[in-house]
């Protein structure tokens, strides 16, 4: 594991343990997002394998539980990814309007959408590739189509 994942991967069980007594602690989410959507313009997806909590939690724990099989064909398919994109955002959306604007509810809403995501991602992870869900993730999905527009190098190759 990298450096800078050895440091990243706390934030992991800080927000989807503390976010359950914190939910202010979902900004963390809106903040990184922040981040890495700019960071994504210059440098591709070096967020995803150098940096994201998530991705360090799978390269440490889930490389060494997974079956390490085929990721499904399907999430290498443009259009598949856009489906999960485009329901992902609908539900984070539509969770976010119902919170009528109260702070602390859309942080829970961060921190569920966390939870749930890595959920999956586990669950994905040790059936077939530690790194499976990434094919397939909204935010890397994000940043892969803005570093393309600056046509920059992937910073390391996809899983
Ligand atoms: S694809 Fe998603 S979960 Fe995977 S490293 Fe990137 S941002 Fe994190």
């Amino acid at each position: 594991m990298k450096k800078t994942q050895t440091v990243m991967i706390w934030l992991l069980p800080l927000i989807i343990i503390g976010g359950l007594f914190e939910p202010v602690l979902g900004y963390l989410v809106v903040a990184m997002m922040a981040f890495f959507l700019i960071l994504s313009f210059f440098r591709g997806r070096y967020w995803c394998w150098n940096l994201c909590p998530r991705g360090a939690f799978l390269d440490a724990v889930i490389s060494k539980v997974s079956r390490n099989k085929l990721s499904p064909k399907k999430f290498s398919e443009s259009w598949f990814r856009w489906l999960v994109f485009f329901l992902f955002m609908a539900f984070l959306i539509f969770r976010i309007i119902k919170t009528g604007g109260s702070a602390i509810a859309i942080g829970a809403v961060f921190v569920s959408m966390c939870i749930i995501t890595t959920v999956i991602s586990v669950i994905l992870g040790v059936i077939t590739k530690h790194r499976s869900w990434c094919l397939i993730c909204p935010m890397g999905m994000l940043q892969d189509k803005i570093g393309s527009f600056k046509k920059t190098p992937q910073a390391n190759p996809k899983p």
